[in-house]
């Protein structure tokens, strides 16, 4: 196994499987089974795969070290590097909660009630 899958499964367990950014829970292997216990559909379970999400992007000069590494969604992950100047983890982490209460991240959330925010 990777070094850098190790950290993402060690981060995952010590998020207690949640998202970095959002909050939300994550899956790592079955997908499926995330579906049918969310209530959703499997496309949007996609969304809430646990990524290794590097908080200084390996493009800037960040490392595959367990301090640069955190478990993140598929979603938050690609969303905070597709813009042409990724916001750091702290502010990204804030737009993506305010967006959330707005009901603006993971849309289709607000109408899934296991999913909770946390604040
Ligand atoms: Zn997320």
């Amino acid at each position: 196994m990777r070094n850098i899958s190790k950290i993402k499964h060690a981060k995952f367990s010590l998020q207690n499987g949640l998202c970095f950014y959002c909050r939300q829970p994550m899956w790592r292997r079955n997908h499926e089974r995330f579906a049918e216990q969310y209530a959703i559909s499997l496309n949007q379970a996609r969304y809430f795969q646990a990524t290794a999400e590097h908080l200084v992007a390996r493009s800037d000069g960040g490392l595959d070290v367990a301090e640069n590494i955190v478990a993140a969604c598929w979603y938050c992950n690609n969303h905070r590097h597709r813009a042409k100047q990724a916001l750091s983890p702290d502010r990204y982490a804030r737009k993506v909660v305010a967006r959330l209460r707005r009901g603006k991240w993971h849309g289709f959330l607000a109408q899934s009630t296991p999913f909770h925010q946390s604040s």
